[in-house]
């Protein structure tokens, strides 16, 4: 057992022998020597062995009642960091497990088949601290990424979408002006904010150019910022149609001091931070959905081939059997989806246009598979006591956030008509 092993306490690797990264380079779903194809690599079958145990002694008996109660999952979550799959997204040399994206896809896939919210709770460092990771310099990331994988369960958020701007990113008004010794101050307020009760810093975006007229990607500016500063207070938590013991709170900002170490990259560009995680993000997001799909299909196949209507298994009648074969397609191809953009991203190619298609389709098959589901559980479906019905109000959100349908729909056709110019020219 290495060093590595033994600082970080980190089950993914023990479960996994005495290897630190191969991981990353033993597999065969992304092996050029052998082409494409979609087996999975020793190494990833063992993590998702270990992940689909713990989704099903700690997840799935737990799920119901955390919806009920909108109880934040705690001690899931301190079960999850103790197994090494809070940060996946963390390089090693920070204390993380360092898993490729396609790795991280295929976890949160298998968390969300047990519950996509307490999958949201467990994964959501990967979108707070994907800024950092991304772009911020060493400092930092020792700093903030090593409080993650050094105390349990650390959380942090990402702090973009504002009470009067969600897709018109460029519209937020939080702002940062800069003091004489050049470190900020912070003013405004943040909405929608998941895990931003229990987290214990934030990246937040904000205008630190007060001209209307300047160009976006010179005005705004990413800091990270600690919890505890005076002047910064966190709201209440959200009560929710769906993921409902995912914590969603606003966050405000009174004159909090933010000192110029904070400042992520260069002043002025975070924009293209704020934007750019989302490469890295959204496949698993997609992933989530993919999961919460399979479960939907799962219990409304299990359903079909006991509920009895007219002396038969409903699984018997030809129209529910077109359902389902429609559910798996759909289930199917979101799979391909998340894993054809996270190839892209592994083989150092830009995934945009990849990662917006399968965070689309996913989100929207989800929520289709899931109304297919209740269909086929009849008034079952519509109650609360069986469990498609908290899958179709878990599945509505995959729409709305790190971007709607419609801004994923608006990115596809950017980044397609920009493709055609290239191969016109
Ligand atoms: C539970 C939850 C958790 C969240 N977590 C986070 C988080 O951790 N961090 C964070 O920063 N944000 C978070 N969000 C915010 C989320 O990303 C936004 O809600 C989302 O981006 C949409 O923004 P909006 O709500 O302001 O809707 P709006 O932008 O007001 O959009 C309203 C409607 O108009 C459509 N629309 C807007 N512009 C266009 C356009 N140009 N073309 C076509 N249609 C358009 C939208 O698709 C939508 O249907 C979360 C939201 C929720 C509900």
């Amino acid at each position: 057992m290495n060093a590595i092993l033994i600082k970080t306490r980190n089950h993914l690797w023990k479960c996994i022998g005495t290897r630190t990264v191969t991981v990353t380079t033993k597999r065969t779903l992304t092996d050029q020597q052998n082409g494409i194809n979609f087996d999975l690599s020793d190494d990833q079958q063992k993590i998702l062995d270990m992940t689909e145990k713990f989704v099903r002694e700690e997840i799935i008996p737990k799920a119901a009642e955390h919806d009920r109660t909108g109880e934040f999952p705690v001690d899931i979550l301190r079960k999850a960091w103790d197994l090494g799959l809070v940060n996946t997204t963390i390089p090693v040399q920070y204390g993380g497990s360092g898993l490729t994206l396609m790795d991280r896809c295929l976890i949160r896939e298998k968390l969300s088949y047990g519950c996509s919210a307490i999958s949201l709770a467990i994964t959501n460092n990967g979108l707070g601290c994907a800024p950092v990771l991304l772009f911020g310099n060493d400092e930092q990331k020792k700093e903030y990424l090593g409080r993650l994988t050094s105390e349990p369960s650390t959380l942090c958020s990402y702090g973009v979408t504002e009470p009067g701007a969600g897709s018109d990113v460029a519209g937020l008004t939080t702002n940062a002006r800069q003091t004489s010794d050049g470190d900020w101050i912070l003013n405004g307020e943040k909405m929608w904010i998941t895990n931003a009760g229990y987290a214990n810093w934030y990246f937040v975006l904000a205008r630190t150019d007060p001209n209307p007229k300047a160009k976006k990607s010179e005005a705004f500016t990413g800091f990270i910022v600690e919890r505890d500063s005076p002047g910064l207070t966190v709201g209440r938590k959200e009560w929710n149609m769906g993921q409902r013991c995912s914590d969603t709170r606003s966050i405000r900002f009174e004159d909090v001091l933010v000192p110029k170490k904070n400042v992520l990259g260069i002043p002025g560009k975070g924009f293209r931070i704020a934007m750019g995680v989302f490469d890295i993000t959204r496949p698993p997001n997609a992933a989530n959905a993919v999961g919460l799909a399979q479960r939907a299909l799962d219990e409304a196949t299990k359903y079909s081939l006991e509920r009895r209507t007219f002396g038969k298994a409903i699984a018997q009648h030809q129209a529910i059997q077109m359902i389902l074969a429609d559910m798996a397609i759909g289930v199917e191809n979101g799979r391909v989806a998340y894993m054809r953009a996270a190839y892209e991203q592994m083989q150092g190619r830009r995934n945009t246009y990849w990662s917006s298609i399968a965070k689309c389709y996913a989100s929207d098959m989800a929520n289709q598979v899931a109304t297919d589901a209740v269909q086929i559980f009849g008034g079952a479906g519509f109650n609360s006591e069986y469990p498609v019905e908290k899958l179709m109000r878990d599945a509505k959100i995959f729409q709305i956030y790190e971007g709607t349908s419609q801004i994923q729909r608006n990115i596809i056709a950017r980044e397609h008509f920009t493709n055609h110019k290239s191969v016109a020219r």
